[in-house]
């Protein structure tokens, strides 16, 4: 196998990437070429304008990561970062105080900003800053479109009983501690495929879904029209990796976004939720750990070509066996 694509949402899709080119370059992946090319789809729904800023999370979560230039304990953001611009943002009161946005990592959205002023869709300006970075993947958003991710949160003082904030809001200011009760996508609809995501999906010679939150990441990626049909007709098998151990998310909030949407919080709730290509699904096989060994039946039975394996991303080799379990699956 030559060309693989991901599609990918920010730090759980990251890191998995990191295992998978990790594999790569060492040749432990029976099955990739050593010379294999790795195409990411980027979730972009997260995208949030703060402070006249355009802010890509994911992307830069993806960027950074492979570039070397992430902050490893927080797993987002430059490394070595400071805060004297939000420090001064803070003096003046104005708001959102709650978005962290970094000295460093500022620099990124100014570029950003100045070339979307300037014209240039976010497909060209994300290949124009992965420049800088040594990624060794091709970078693409899944849509050049403005899509926003909006949650609905309880809230007494409104008389629907309700009130929608932004994705953003949701997670960093709210720190996911309130329950979803829905889940926008405003704009998904509308939206298309950035150039050259349709084609890296029906082209490629393996298609990844990697543990990144199956509702607000590679939920909505596939809710861009034309980009689920590309994966359910893709030649290619297409292989996913539960985000879910043991009933939990390990780290971030797919617990809360899938209750939201009403899907079992379990490895097999996701994978049953994506779906056999043989049943109008997006998958050909589906890895869960090895916790979650007893339900591989229900997914056999689903029509899924299921294994359990250590899915706990703990460092590069780990998540590179992650990745060969995948391919070894529907090689
Ligand atoms: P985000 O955009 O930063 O939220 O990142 P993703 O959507 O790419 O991935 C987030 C999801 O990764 C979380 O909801 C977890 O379910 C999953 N995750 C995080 N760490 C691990 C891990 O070590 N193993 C597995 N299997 N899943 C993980
Ligand atoms: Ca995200």
């Amino acid at each position: 196998m030559q060309r693989v694509t991901v599609l990918s949402g920010g730090m759980g899709g990251a890191r998995f990437l990191q295992g998978l080119l990790h594999g790569i370059r060492s040749r432990s992946i029976v099955g990739l070429a050593p010379q294999a090319e790795v195409t990411v789809v980027a979730n972009t729904a997260d995208d949030i304008w703060v402070h006249g800023l355009k802010v890509c999370p994911d992307l830069d979560t993806v960027m950074y990561t492979l570039g070397d230039g992430i902050d490893p304990d927080r797993g987002w953001g430059r490394r070595d970062e400071t805060w004297s611009v939000r420090t001064e943002l803070e003096a003046y009161e104005v708001e959102p105080t709650w978005f962290g946005l970094g000295d460093r990592d500022v620099a990124t959205h100014l570029v950003r900003t100045q070339m979307l002023d300037a014209g240039y869709p976010l497909s060209q300006v994300t290949q124009a800053l992965c420049r800088r970075w040594d990624t060794g993947v091709r970078l693409l958003p899944m849509t050049d479109d403005r899509v926003e991710t909006h949650v609905a949160v309880p809230d007494d003082a409104s008389p629907s009983g309700r009130r929608v904030v932004h994705f953003q809001e949701y997670w960093v200011r709210l720190r996911a501690a309130v329950p979803a009760e829905a889940v926008v996508v405003v704009g998904l609809d509308d939206s298309s495929p950035a150039p050259g995501v349709v084609e890296a999906i029906t082209e490629a010679d393996l298609v990844l879904l990697p543990p990144s939150n199956p509702v607000v990441s590679v939920g909505t990626i596939l809710g861009v029209p034309g980009i689920r049909d590309a994966v359910v007709a893709t030649k290619a098998p297409v292989v996913g990796v539960s985000p879910i151990i043991g009933g939990t998310h390990v780290r971030g909030m797919a617990e809360q976004m899938l209750t939201a949407i009403g899907v079992d919080v379990s490895a097999a709730g996701v994978g049953l939720h994506y779906g056999s290509r043989s049943t109008g699904g997006v998958l050909d096989g589906w890895l869960v750990d090895e916790a979650d060994a007893d339900q591989l039946g229900a997914l056999d039975a689903a029509g899924l070509a299921a294994r359990a394996v250590p899915l706990y991303m703990t460092d590069p080799e780990a998540t590179a066996a992650m990745a060969a379990a995948a391919i070894d699956l529907v090689r």
